[in-house]
């Protein structure tokens, strides 16, 4: 398959991508363009299109709506007018689209292949397992005394529905990385102990900042007889850590950070809270991709930023600020998250043109039994003011 505008790493990966019909390759940029921005026009207020901030240039310039998760899945569940709602981000973000939707809706991910790895680190029968596990090593988990229930299970909004309704029927609750903190607040005026799942970064990242001792969290292994712990270690565990991890923003290290820092000393570093503990602590600021847009929006002119985060967000950051301030990637060969990059134009192009010519290419349906507890689990976190 020839899609335009490819580098290096796409044409090593085009084999992950959904195939399209030969039709929609070898096209050329304006054509693309042009077909795009027709049959949008065409459908005009029956398609919303929801592009998230990693999404490549080529594509989200059609969003109706950029932003994080929690942006987009507010506007998932707040605009009702559109008969489908595109969305150009990855497998997890469209299925809880799906679940917030209004009935007459209908979700569209372009490329089936857009999936995320960090969300594929959870499985629902490892979380059945790891739920039983604990409670055979002493956990209270659902059984609530006081008041207060022995578990919270807290999920990243990266993860699947079967996670979500998981959690959603326990009790639980989705986080994103904007309201973690505010989030995991809610679960420990509920619950005694916390189970965050799958970031391991997010949770301590977010548990430190809140004031939560290392020694009070620790790692549950999924793929480990009792998650590699003994019971007295779960005991005394206030947070316990599902061992899942973004392959993107784990490439940053504190190496790079020593190097922006010789080469600019008054140069600032801000990181996304899925880097590991010692790259946040090492940086000058750190949050989600909506607080990182933001600070070095808001930041005084002449400032020189490194960011860790999704190299297309850098890169559009590096270009809007570019009169006075300097934005960099703090991995000088920028870290892409090569399934979001699946979503092609070429890709929007057949699903808006199938619309068009009223076919749904690529819906997302979470069945009907995930998706009552996975929408409790949202609902909660979309209750949560921040
Ligand atoms: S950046 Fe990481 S967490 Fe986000 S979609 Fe890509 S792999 Fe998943």
């Amino acid at each position: 398959m020839d899609i335009k505008l490819l580098n290096q790493v796409e044409k090593e990966s085009i084999g992950e991508r959904q195939p399209l019909p030969e039709t929609y390759l070898r096209l050329s940029d304006d054509e693309m363009d042009a077909r795009i921005a027709a049959a949008k026009a065409t459908l005009g207020s029956r398609v919303v299109i929801l592009g998230h901030h990693y999404q490549r240039d080529e594509v989200i310039k059609f969003a109706d709506f950029t932003g994080d998760s929690l942006k987009l899945a507010r506007a998932a569940a707040t605009k009702h007018e559109a008969e489908y709602i595109v969305f150009c981000g990855v497998h997890f973000m469209a299925e809880s689209a799906d679940i917030l939707r209004a009935p007459h809706q209908k979700v569209v991910l372009p490329d089936l292949a857009a999936g995320c790895s960090m969300a594929d680190m959870a499985a629902p029968d490892q979380l059945e397992m790891a739920w039983r596990e604990m409670e055979q090593m002493g956990v209270r988990t659902d059984v609530v005394e006081n008041g207060r229930q022995g578990m919270i299970p807290v999920t990243y909004i990266n993860s699947s529905a079967a996670i979500k309704a998981f959690v959603g029927a326990h009790g639980g609750i989705v986080c994103t990385s904007t309201n973690a903190a505010a989030v995991m607040t809610w679960a420990w005026e509920r619950g005694d102990k916390l189970i965050m799942l799958p970031d391991q970064h997010l949770g301590r990242n977010t548990g430190w900042k809140m004031g939560v001792p290392l020694d009070q969290m620790v790692v549950w292994d999924p793929n480990e007889m009792w998650g590699g712990l003994d019971a007295e270690q779960l005991k005394t565990a206030k947070l316990v850590l599902w061992k899942g991890h973004c392959s993107v923003h784990t490439r940053f290290t504190t190496q790079q950070i020593t190097a922006f820092r010789k080469q600019y000393p008054q140069g600032k570093v801000i990181a996304h809270p899925e880097c590991t503990l010692d790259v946040v602590q090492a940086s000058d600021d750190s949050g989600s991709t909506e607080y990182i847009i933001n600070a070095v929006r808001d930041s005084a002119p002449g400032t020189t930023w490194a960011v860790a985060t999704e190299v297309h967000l850098v890169n559009r950051l590096t270009q809007e600020l570019a009169q006075d301030k300097k934005i960099v990637t703090l991995d000088p060969f920028g870290c892409l998250c090569s399934t979001m990059f699946r979503v092609s134009p070429n890709h929007l192009l057949w699903i808006l043109e199938g619309l068009v010519e009223g076919t749904v290419h690529n819906q997302i349906t979470v069945p009907d039994d995930q998706k009552h507890d996975a929408r409790l689990a949202l609902d909660r976190m979309l209750q949560i003011k921040n």
